[in-house]
């Protein structure tokens, strides 16, 4: 059978290789469940290939100048600019997410955090800082690079997530071997191949394929200096468990469980519309998503009245077609396993289903393209009269599955909204500016929003408290992930500690 995309191997020394793998396996086609390319898994030896090849790349690569790096990855930012609707009918293929998502969030996204890095390291953003200690003598520091990196990506935003990593960490210096997720490999050698045309010189950039095994292998390399991981909190434990032995930097990107707090002076008809967005986009699969909807007890009927209204205006169906907002699930896993949260909704929890639910979405027995009806779509569910307790409440699902619960005073909602082992993300929805910032700032949660959901522009810091993450990614905290700090003292008037001198 002649699949849609060519096989994917791994990529380095600047090229892609042939396989030397006896194992491979298949990426699927979420929308329709078809395969859509076949992948090689990087053997253990391929895979200290790719680690050699970007541990010899290094000394070149992290003594070019900043500004020449920059140059590169420009160029490199104007190409992924330049082939955009292409690499989104990739991730569309690859995700099942609809191209009205992929060509304006995912290329353009990536793509912006590139040119970032780019032009905060072509613009002295490795600068280190001088400390005058005494007129002869002062510190002075210096930002290094770490070596071989290793970036391991999740399957919900493939492409972003890769560059997400490799741009601050190619910008600081460092060279990069990439896993992307076994369900969502395609974008991966395109994008080495991208790089390799803007001009990053062979073994800077490297891919290796396959599932967990192959990221474990990364993980424990007594070549790889840092870890840098996104996924679920289970596995990132294994990760930053297994770098640790190894003493190596990790930043570590995990999942959430937000609340997005509806205050009682909020516009009902922006709070639908903020809570709808931190819960449907990417049809749920968005790590920061506001799953845990808390609106006040006198708002609750005319919130939910809103909300199932505005609810047909969530679209399934063609991909391609613009007016498509809401694609399938990424895998029949991930499907399985969203159906088993909204069955223990309605079984166990017993929790009121509002919208949504079970049953097989209607447009799609309607759809002219039968392929749709092997494909991995669920409805969007809404669950209310939730409670602190219930499964559906507590656990990230990962799915297009909001649970709204209720409250009577702020500091009840504050202290319910935090009462979790994550601490992702949160976000309010008020007219009160002050009243914003004061819950804001009792909010254990590193990305916070007010009267907005899901933006995350390349100057703003990312990143999880407690269980959800260490470290941050992009803005300028971002690139100190990815140097070292050395400090040295000058004493011109050479002043030795005299402990030592004859009595
Ligand atoms: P997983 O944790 O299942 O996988 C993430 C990556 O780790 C994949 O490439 C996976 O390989 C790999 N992997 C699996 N086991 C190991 C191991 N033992 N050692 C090293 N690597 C391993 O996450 P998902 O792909 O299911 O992604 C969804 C999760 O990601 C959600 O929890 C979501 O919240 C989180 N996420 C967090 C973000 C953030 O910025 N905080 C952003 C996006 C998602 P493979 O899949 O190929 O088996």
């Amino acid at each position: 059978m002649v699949l849609p995309y060519s096989p994917r191997y791994a990529y380095y020394n600047g090229k892609l290789q042939s396989s030397t793998s006896a194992s491979s396996f298949q990426t699927i086609d979420p929308s329709t469940s078809q395969p859509l390319a076949n992948i090689h898994t990087t053997t253990h030896s391929a895979t200290d290939a790719a680690i050699s090849s970007a541990q010899k790349a290094f000394p070149a690569w992290s003594a070019t100048p900043p500004t020449e790096r920059a140059r590169i990855l420009q160029k490199a930012a104007a190409l992924l600019r330049a082939r955009n609707d292409e690499l989104a009918k990739t991730e569309t293929h690859d995700t099942g997410k609809p191209f009205s998502e992929t060509s304006t969030v995912d290329i353009v996204t990536g793509a912006d955090v590139l040119e970032y890095f780019a032009n905060l390291v072509g613009g002295g953003g490795l600068n280190g800082e001088t400390i005058q200690l005494r007129p002869n003598a002062w510190v002075y520091t210096t930002k290094n690079a770490l070596g071989v990196c290793a970036g391991i990506g999740a399957w919900n935003y493939p492409i972003q997530i890769a560059l997400w990593k490799s741009a601050p960490c190619l910008a600081a210096g460092n060279t990069m071997v990439y896993k992307p997720s076994e369900f969502t490999p395609l974008h991966s050698t395109v994008l080495a191949e991208i790089y390799s045309e803007a001009g990053v010189p062979p073994g800077v950039f490297n891919v290796v394929q396959g599932a967990g095994d192959v990221g474990a292998y990364l993980t424990t390399h007594p070549g790889v200096a840092k870890v840098s991981f996104t996924g679920q909190v289970s596995t990132g434990q294994k990760v930053a468990g297994s770098a640790a032995t190894g003493m190596k930097y990790v930043t570590m990107e995990l999942g959430g469980k937000s609340a997005c707090i509806i205050l009682p002076d909020a516009d009902v008809e922006q709070a639908v519309d903020g809570a709808m967005m931190a819960n449907f986009f990417s049809t749920g699969q968005v790590c920061t998503n506001g799953t845990r909807v808390f609106v006040p007890e006198s708002m609750k009927i005319q919130f939910e009245k809103k909300l199932v209204k505005k609810m047909a205006h969530i679209r399934a169906g063609d991909l391609f077609d613009l007016s498509t907002n809401f694609g399938p699930l990424v895998s029949k896993p991930h499907f399985d396993k969203v159906i088993s949260y909204i069955k223990h909704g309605i079984r166990a929890d017993k929790a009121t289903l509002l919208y949504g639910g079970l049953e097989t979405p209607a447009w799609l027995a309607k759809h002219e393209k039968q392929e749709y009806r092997s494909g991995y779509w669920v409805q969007p569910t809404v669950f209310t009269d939730c409670t602190d307790e219930m499964r559906i409440v507590q656990e990230e699902i990962f799915g297009p599955v909001m649970s709204i619960l209720t409250y009577k005073t702020i500091d009840e909602v504050v202290a319910r909204a935090n009462a979790t082992r994550l601490g992702l993300a949160a976000g309010v929805f008020t007219q009160n500016l002050n009243f914003a910032h004061q819950v804001i700032g009792r909010l254990e949660a590193g990305i916070t929003w007010v009267n907005t959901w899901g933006e995350s522009p390349a100057e703003m810091s990312v990143g999880g408290w407690k269980m959800s993450g260490v470290g941050v990614e992009n803005g300028k905290k971002g690139l100190e992930a990815w140097v070292r700090n050395k400090s040295t003292l000058v004493d011109m008037a050479g002043e030795v500690p005299t402990v030592f001198a004859k009595l």
